[in-house]
């Protein structure tokens, strides 16, 4: 079985590029030119470098000692917390922005629903002057009040969408719309493997120096490369598939995707896509996503804004459906106390999104010698709001 992209940009029967005619040059421009950027020596050499002097990798993988005596495993928390802009989201963004300038563009636009990513992309752009514009639902602006604020401060143009239901779904539409009109000079830095290809393909790729640090920590450590588990969550799934990537191949890792069920799968308020979602199309590219029976796309509802959104990554329903990964969720409730205990017992106060990873472990039986990794997306800053408010 072949778990990477092909080269029709589909993962079984998932993927494509299902974009309106006006957009296809700047899709094709980029699926032309993107695999020889990215494999070239300079780029790779520049990007190394940032990530390590700007983003601040390798990240540790931690034994975290009072989480495995709980649960009776060596469990391993993969630090993406401690990376500046505290998410794995920098490690795309600083991908794409040095493809962008490859392709010679100077305006920079992303969509953003939580404002992690509008953050990670305003972060970059700074970094290599360029313009930058972040389309927002106009809920979202005034529910993520502070990431509005980075984005100004980092000199970002924040746009509300107030089309629609005002979030995520409605801003993507707004920055499509925003490149179809700017074909020449503009880049549009998705957040996720989500979207036309090859941006799937081409963000995984970003995001699997994840594995691949684990990798080579395992093997320093252990002489052994591959851990027994990898877990991470699912929004649109780039932790994920950064974090599956370099196992994909051996299927003696098991790869475990945690989604969120927010009040409780089949309650009307989750995210839980894998359970309820069938195959559609949306932003480009065909997909497992959660939908009425006529097709229209269903509101999602998590406790943590970066895991609210309707569909998942085609890599992602392809790994579904031939088995390769295993789809479980977390409700907000699960994820809470998985942060709480972390919190208590390693010092370390998770990002919602990871907490829901964290909160599998109460349900995973691995064997006492077993080597578990938790992806740990993110840092919990963003979320003290939430976490003081639910607090005993
Ligand atoms: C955005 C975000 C996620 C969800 O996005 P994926 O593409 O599924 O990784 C998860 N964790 C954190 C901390 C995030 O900021």
């Amino acid at each position: 079985m072949r778990y990477q992209v092909n080269k029709k940009g589909y993962y079984g029967n998932f993927g494509g590029a299902f974009i309106p005619e006006m957009l296809v040059p700047n899709v094709e421009e980029l699926r032309n030119h993107y695999l020889k950027i990215i494999s070239s020596k300079g780029f790779q050499k520049e990007l190394g470098s940032l990530l390590r002097n700007y983003a601040g990798r390798p990240t540790p993988l931690y034994f975290a000692k009072r989480l495995s005596e709980r649960y009776k495993a060596k469990i391993f928390l993969k630090r993406e917390d401690l990376l500046h802009t505290g998410a794995h989201k920098i490690n795309n963004t600083l991908g794409q922005i040095l493809v962008a300038k490859k392709l010679g563009k100077t305006r920079i636009i992303a969509e953003t629903g939580a404002g992690q990513h509008g953050v990670a992309t305003a972060t970059v752009c700074a970094l290599m002057g360029l313009e930058c514009i972040v389309y927002m639902g106009e809920v979202d602006i005034e529910r993520q009040a502070p990431n509005v604020a980075r984005m100004k401060m980092l000199g970002a143009k924040v746009i509300p969408a107030k089309s629609g239901s005002r979030t995520l779904k409605d801003a993507t539409n707004e920055a499509i719309r925003d490149w179809i009109n700017n074909p020449v000079d503009t880049h549009y830095i998705i957040g996720s493997v989500v979207g036309p290809h090859p941006y799937p393909d081409m963000v995984a790729r970003f995001q699997s120096v994840i594995s691949k640090e684990i990798k080579k920590e395992l093997k320093s450590k252990f002489k052994k490369e591959n851990p027994d588990y990898v877990i991470a969550c699912v929004g649109g799934g780039s932790n994920a598939a950064g974090a599956f990537y370099h196992f994909l191949d051996n299927k003696k890792v098991k790869l475990i995707a945690v989604e969120a069920a927010g009040k409780g799968i089949h309650s009307g308020h989750s995210a839980a896509t894998m359970v309820l979602g069938k195959p559609g199309i949306i932003h480009g590219s065909k997909t497992l996503l959660m939908q009425t029976d006529d097709g229209q796309i269903t509101e999602p509802y998590s406790i943590s804004a970066g895991l609210d959104y309707p569909g998942v990554g085609p890599v992602h329903a392809h790994l579904f459906k031939t088995g390769r990964a295993k789809f479980v969720s977390a409700t907000d409730e699960e994820a809470l106390k998985a942060a709480y205990l972390l919190a208590k017992l390693e010092g370390i106060i998770p990002a919602l999104e990871s907490a829901h990873a964290l909160a599998y472990l109460e349900k995973l039986k691995a064997k006492k010698n077993e080597i578990v990794v938790v992806n740990l997306s993110g840092r919990g800053d963003k979320d003290m709001a939430t976490y003081i408010n639910k607090m005993e």
